[in-house]
């Protein structure tokens, strides 16, 4: 395979976008280095880059390509809706109709807000738990990742119920010590940084079913601890579902019994398009202007296009069998990338939840931040790249998932496997 042009492009790029990229999680820095391939076209399961090559797609746009790329359906929604005016700053019935859908689908949002991604998404829902409480303080887990608003791009502390220490540049020190960390799956960390902080925090964010530092399910229990430990202290429980929600049917809110105040959605439930969502409890919500003091606002929020291409995609999700199908795939992926690597003797650990999985290269199970770091990075990059000259496009991060999507055939499935067979062979020697 040449990447020529791609190099072409990204040195172009690199001269007037900064890093050459628009969001850092699509260089390659996690990866060794280089060019990211420069894509131009999508068709179903595919990606076309600019030297002509053609990749089976398991990036899925980092999840909102659920229904695979360019769907018929989804192009047909967002041509009617730009035809018909694409920003109409007044309510329309469109967001009245999904908002009422996404209800239906999932009854603990009582009342909605749309936004424009899942980082404007966490950010209000953050001011609201904040408003509603009359607390600043917020508890979260190492590894989850909840956009890129200053509260949320916080480290842990010295210790579990230290106070959290900037996690970029530009985060104010004052900030980062509103926020407590603890790891995933880990209730006496919990525990301690409830007993430190009886009655300061105003909520606890967590991703329910984890897809930041590669899939993560919560262990039996941790979901159940994090609920009991945050109404006993007064805490709201926010659900951030931007990458779970309708990945898994409903979402990770369907996990287990367990019930947020408050989620955050975002990339599927705009099939493509820039969009977010929040909401919860109708009492808490009320918080949210123009019924309450919490402001948050958006000239884009609700446009039509990304309202009717999230329909579209739900509309796509809502024909029977798809989750199945969606799990069957990824669940052959599993099987053949155990099979391979055991084949070549490569230590890995695969956590899969439904329709997404996560290879790590390492042979101890992944249940929290710390393990998955401890995971073989140069292996993992080696075979990224590996699968990439096989025409087959992964995320480039170990952190990643590998998303199934509608369109990928048994055929695709089956040449993915036949790739990953190689690429173990190859990274092996
Ligand atoms: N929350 C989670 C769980 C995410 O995975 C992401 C993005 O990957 C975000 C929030 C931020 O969403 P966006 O990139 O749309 O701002």
């Amino acid at each position: 395979m040449v990447f020529e042009q791609s190099e072409v492009w990204h040195e172009r790029a690199k001269h007037v976008i900064i890093g050459g990229v628009n969001s850092p999680s699509r260089s390659f820095k996690a990866v060794g280095g280089g060019s990211p391939i420069t894509m131009k076209q999508a068709q179903g399961a595919y990606l076309y880059d600019v030297d002509g090559n053609r990749y089976i797609d398991y990036l899925a746009a980092y999840g909102p390509i659920i229904a695979g790329h360019a769907h018929p359906h989804i192009v047909e929604q967002v041509h009617a809706a730009m035809a018909a005016g694409s920003l109409l700053g007044t309510p329309t019935p469109w967001e009245t109709l999904f908002a009422e859908r996404l209800q239906t689908a999932i009854p603990e949002l009582e009342r909605i807000r749309f936004v424009n991604s899942g980082t404007e998404a966490m950010m209000s829902v953050i001011r609201v738990a904040r408003a509603y409480t009359g607390r600043s303080k917020i508890l979260k887990f190492a590894g989850c990742y909840h956009g890129h608003s200053d509260p949320v791009l916080v480290a842990a502390g010295s210790g579990p119920s230290s106070l959290g220490t900037p996690d970029s540049a530009g985060v104010p020190a004052s900030i980062a010590h509103e926020v407590v960390t603890v790891p995933y799956n880990d209730v006496p960390s919990l525990e301690a940084a409830f007993a430190t902080r009886p009655t300061e925090f105003a909520c606890v964010l967590i991703e329910p079913v984890v897809g930041n530092f590669g899939i993560v399910t919560p262990e039996p229990g941790f979901l159940e601890a994090v609920r009991q430990l945050a109404t006993k202290h007064g805490a709201l429980l926010i659900y951030d579902e931007v990458i779970t929600a309708f990945r898994f049917r409903f979402g990770a809110v369907k996990y287990n019994s367990v019930q947020p105040d408050l989620m955050a959605l975002g990339k599927i439930i705009g099939g493509g398009l820039p969009i977010g969502a929040y909401g919860g409890k109708q009492a808490i919500m009320e918080q949210v202007s123009p019924l309450g003091p919490a402001y948050q606002a958006g000239t884009l929020a609700g446009n039509p296009a990304s309202i009717r291409a999230g329909m579209a995609c739900l509309d796509v999700l809502e024909t029977p069998g798809t989750y199945e199908q969606l799990e069957r795939h990824a669940q052959t992926l599993e099987a053949g990338i155990h099979a391979s690597a055991n084949e070549f003797g490569i230590p890995h650990t695969i956590n899969r939840y439904g329709g997404a999985l996560t290879l790590f290269f390492g042979d101890t199970p992944v249940r929290s931040y710390k393990d998955a770091v401890a995971t073989d990075g140069n292996l993992f990059a080696a075979f990224f790249h590996a699968m990439l000259r096989r025409g087959i496009c992964l995320a480039p991060s170990k952190f990643e998932a590998w998303f199934t999507t509608v369109a990928h055939t048994d055929e695709d499935i089956a040449q993915t496997l036949d790739a990953v067979r190689e690429s173990m062979r190859e990274v092996s020697q």
